[in-house]
């Protein structure tokens, strides 16, 4: 079921997501060479945990981190350990942060040092996908006409997308209906109205989108093991243009 979020609901996600933008751009300048996923997310956790919030995802189904930290070839959900980032490296980490029973999501790929010109041009493709999905997240417009953004533009680089893993409604609950695919047909799914809450997440794949879960039960990767890189925003449908919630104040 679709919730329409309140002026005052849509306040409190846009708290919980500015101190999810904080927490990013704190991360640009925490991730380099020689630094491990655990410290990121340690380094996550604290800012969060300072802010006032908790963080979402820990022991969200089980998730043992306080957020997701996926490396090179992982696409989603890569549990935060001892692995050393390295120059060349890409590294996604997922946030999210709760503030008064609300929960803003954002996850963002971030280069380690330099990268090659091909992984370069991967992480901006997706995050030019994720704002042309924004573009189309207007009153009238529906879920499919994102989707559709998404992939079109994705697949004209070669890349793909998966269709397992999606975006979705949020507010009181991390995942909420209704999905958000990143692939998809124009003018189908649900019709967005004002105070309709949800995060847009393309995840982009360099290779072929079969999915596959490693043997940890979460880290997802596809079967040629390319590259892939995510970027998120949490959203509320206004009236016009869509408010970006998980950006720093
Ligand atoms: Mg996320
Ligand atoms: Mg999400």
């Amino acid at each position: 079921m679709i919730t329409l979020k309140s002026s005052r609901e849509i306040e409190l996600m846009d708290k919980a997501g500015s101190v999810v933008g904080l927490v990013h751009k704190h991360l640009k300048e925490f991730i380099k060479p020689g630094v491990s996923t655990l410290q990121i997310d340690r380094f996550c956790e604290q800012i969060i945990r300072d802010c006032g919030c908790t963080p979402s995802f820990k022991n969200l189904y089980g998730f043992p981190g306080a957020v997701c930290t996926s490396v090179n070839e992982v696409l989603v959900h890569g549990i935060p350990d001892h692995t050393i980032l390295k120059e060349g490296d890409i590294i996604t980490v997922d946030v999210g942060a709760c503030y008064k029973g609300y929960h803003g999501d954002s996850g963002w790929t971030y280069a380690v040092g330099e990268v090659k010109p091909e992984v370069r041009k991967l992480l901006e493709v997706t995050e030019q996908a994720l704002y042309k999905g924004l573009e189309q997240a207007i009153p009238g417009n529906r879920i499919g006409d994102i989707s559709n953004a998404i992939q079109t533009y994705v697949e004209s680089f070669g890349y793909s997308t998966p269709i397992e893993y999606t975006g979705h409604g949020i507010g009181r609950k991390v995942h909420e209906d209704p999905n958000v695919p990143n692939v998809g047909k124009p003018h189908t799914l649900e019709l967005l109205k004002p105070g309709m809450c949800i995060a847009v997440e393309p995840m982009v794949f360099m290779g072929k989108p079969h999915c596959v879960t490693l043997s940890d039960g979460w880290a997802v990767v596809n079967k040629e093991r390319s590259l892939s890189a995510h970027y998120e925003h949490s959203i509320a449908i206004t009236q016009g243009e869509c408010k970006i919630l998980t950006k720093e104040d």
